[in-house]
């Protein structure tokens, strides 16, 4: 396929979400086994509907729906009658303003309030809880969860494209489910409808269809993390799979942040253990501080002893590390780890894009300093937006 022939077929893959972008189906507490819950409205006018028939009218305040699994059905109830035994059931939004709380009741879990609708389904005493919701009620709940609620307006902006972005590219991930996303850190956290910071919403809004989009117009992996520790990596480095715009960037934006530093310790005598486990041609006698010693003035992806090398990326994982960026220096029977930054690396760093809000550099500029060769597209109206 030339050049041209696969820039307009990417167009027409992008823009085909014109008419399936409006709502997204999300299950909610995906991590946990759900045999009962509880929902009630907040916010305006629901129906009932039971195997697509309707079964009653549920307003704030009148009704509170008990839902129980059994088997692959739903027995519901509301406070004074049992409603009877579904394969289905929906809960549909009948007012523009709408929002729901619902609390699982076995295993007791806390509650939580969305927007949107909810379809119920069964299977082997599990209820499978699905959010229908409009995507920038779900963008703006997302961007609550990931990013707290004190964060800068511009920094709101950009995480609101990215999580939009991320949602999109994302939307068959869980079609052998029954739904699109789930609401854990597999895809992104949606713990709760966006309710503590209104520009939060303002950013979602003034983003509106905002998406990333690559030199081939595909939409990119919006990957981001806590804090690069200084420098962000390639994702080649990470993943194996690389991406021409998640390039290493060193960013001084997020130095003295929450966690621009960590320190951890292990016993010499549990790390060459730990070498020798993992095939190390490695004795105590050949040991000594000079070849203990492991420097990271930049970001590194191995760690290299006598002649032997691993991932850094294994031993993070391994000995659970805020991050991949750390240097190692003996002392007496110790290892003292000096690490900077949390989290993979990869894209865009969170304390370092809040950073350049707090300085006054725009959304567009936080984007396209963290992910490199990038466009931003009005995926409805097909516009580029410039840099400001
Ligand atoms: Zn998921
Ligand atoms: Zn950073």
């Amino acid at each position: 396929m030339n050049k041209t022939i696969y820039i307009l077929f990417s167009f027409l893959i992008l823009f085909s979400y014109k008419s399936k972008a409006q709502n997204v189906f999300v299950s909610l507490y995906n991590d946990f086994e759900i045999k009962t819950a509880v929902i009630r409205p907040v916010q305006g006018k629901y129906e009932l509907i039971a195997n697509d028939n309707k079964v009653l009218k549920i307003n704030k305040g009148n009704n509170i729906i008990y839902f129980t699994a059994i088997g692959d059905s739903i027995s519901a109830w509301d406070l004074d009658n049992h409603l009877g035994i579904f394969r289905k059931i929906e809960i549909v939004v009948k007012s523009k303003k709408n929002s729901f709380r619902i609390q699982p009741a076995y295993p007791a879990l806390k509650e939580r309030e969305y927007q949107g609708g909810v379809v119920l389904t069964a299977k082997e005493n599990r209820l499978l809880i699905i959010n229908n919701v409009n995507l920038d009620y779900y963008v703006a709940g997302v961007v609550e969860s990931e990013c707290g609620p004190n964060a800068p307006y511009e920094y709101y902006k950009s995480q609101a494209i990215i999580c939009r972005t991320y949602a999109l590219d994302h939307l068959s991930r869980h079609i052998q489910d029954g739904f699109q996303l789930c609401d854990c850190v597999h895809c992104q956290v949606y713990k709760n409808r966006c309710r503590k910071n209104d520009s939060i919403l303002l950013a979602v809004k003034k983003t509106q269809n905002l998406v990333i989009v690559d030199s081939t117009l595909s939409l990119i992996a919006a990957t981001f993390h806590s804090n690069c520790g200084g420098q962000t990596m390639n994702s080649e480095d990470v993943w194996s799979s690389e991406k021409s715009y998640l390039k290493s960037v060193i960013d001084t934006f997020c130095n003295n942040q929450v966690h621009s530093n960590w320190t951890d310790t292990i016993s010499i005598k549990d790390w060459i253990t730990y070498l020798d486990t993992i095939g190390f041609d490695i004795t105590q006698k050949t040991l000594n501080n000079d070849s203990l010693t492991f420097i990271q003035k930049h970001r590194k992806k191995y760690y290299r002893i006598n002649g032997d090398s691993i991932l850094l990326t294994k031993i993070r994982s391994d000995f659970k590390l805020k991050s991949t960026f750390f240097s190692i220096y003996p002392e007496n029977d110790y290892l003292i780890l000096k690490g900077t930054g949390y989290g993979h690396g990869v894209g865009l760093c969170q304390e370092g894009a809040m950073q350049m809000a707090r300085y006054g550099y725009s959304y567009s500029n936080i984007i396209y300093f963290y992910y490199r060769g990038v466009s931003i597209i009005n995926f409805r109206s097909k516009k580029f937006v410039d840099i400001k």
